[in-house]
């Protein structure tokens, strides 16, 4: 059992801070990373609104590595393994375990965060990698020339939507309203943008392929109309879920599966905080998880403190 002071769980932008400023109060973290160093905004393509950025390429990949940098020049250390199982029943000292190790901590900051929603339509699963993916980013350059669907109507579907315009023919953004839930400057961008057609009040109802996806089975909602149409991708984006199914049965949830914590980033088990979109479904921007990340790290130390 490896025992330490505070073990960070999760390396997005909210963990990261943590690490920045826990590292900086000396209090030597550890940041057991999870499946991706970075979280989410690692497979994010532009990022145009975090403060302090004003040119126009910064991308996703490009920010992890300044905060992972900046965590670790102050001393944080980083674990890259996925947490299994927690105890948090008998108060601090906690008990965690990651694939490969078991840990005791005096402290936690669970900064989990979020993963892509998926459709759940058949052939979604089997053509991951083959035509369908979640990560404009990591998969884009590979439909340079093609032509793609995106699923969904909100920030994330638009902003990405607008990156495969770099790569691909055509973009069909297919969401199953007539309105969309994104902000106004994407809106204003994305329906000026040549290279995007959208297709509206329609769902997916299966991906369908050879091999490759060739195209997708959709159902306009109001004319009840079943068409297919023919494609190279899928790329969807109709939101996230909380990465809390480790939490289950250790602290108190939302229904759906959010951690709940208070201002001080505290959550129900006194010494464990949360930070970032593991408890946060309203604003979910790099910016609030950086400064629910600061505000959890300066608690948990102050919590620490109090304790010796
Ligand atoms: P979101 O805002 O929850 O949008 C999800 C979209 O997917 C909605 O249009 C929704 O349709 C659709 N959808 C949900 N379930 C579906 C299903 N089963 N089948 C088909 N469509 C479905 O998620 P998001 O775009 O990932 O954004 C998450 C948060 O991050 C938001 O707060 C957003 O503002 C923020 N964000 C901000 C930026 C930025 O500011 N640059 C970029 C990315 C994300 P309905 O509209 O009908 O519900």
């Amino acid at each position: 059992m490896e025992k330490e002071r505070i073990v960070i769980i999760g390396s997005g932008p909210a963990g990261l801070t943590a690490a920045i400023y826990a590292a900086r109060a000396t209090l030597d973290p550890l940041v057991i990373v999870g499946n991706q160093l970075g979280g989410q905004i690692s497979i994010t393509a532009e990022v145009e609104n975090y403060p302090g950025f004003p040119e126009a390429d910064l991308t996703g990949p490009d920010l992890v590595d300044r905060m992972y940098r900046q965590a670790e020049r102050f001393g944080a250390r980083f674990e890259y393994d996925e947490v299994v199982e927690v105890d948090f029943s008998k108060g601090s000292p906690f008990y965690i375990k990651t694939n490969a190790k078991e840990f005791e901590a005096e402290a936690v900051i669970i900064t989990a965060g979020a993963s892509p929603r998926r459709l759940g339509v058949p052939g979604e699963d089997d053509y991951i990698g083959r035509g369908v993916s979640f990560c404009a980013t990591c998969d884009g350059f590979f439909f340079s020339g093609k032509d793609v669907v995106v699923v969904g109507g909100g920030d994330s579907a638009l902003e990405e939507g607008l990156f495969l315009t770099k790569f691909a023919n055509i973009v069909r953004v297919v969401h199953r309203r007539d309105e969309l839930r994104a902000g106004p400057a994407l809106k204003r961008r994305a329906l000026n943008n040549a290279k995007i057609e959208f297709v509206w009040d329609t769902v997916v109802d299966e991906v369908i392929g050879n091999g490759m996806v060739t195209a997708i089975g959709t159902t306009n909602i109001k004319t009840k109309e079943k068409k297919q149409l023919d494609t190279d991708g899928v790329f969807i984006y109709i939101g996230h879920y909380p990465n809390s199914k480790f939490l289950e049965g250790q602290l108190v949830m939302d229904e759906h599966g959010y951690v709940i914590a208070d201002e001080k980033m505290r959550t129900s088990v006194p010494g464990v905080f949360a930070a970032g979109e593991i408890q946060d479904s309203m604003y979910r921007q790099i910016a609030t998880s950086v400064g629910q990340g600061c505000a959890a790290a300066m608690q948990c130390e102050k919590w620490l403190s109090e304790r010796e």
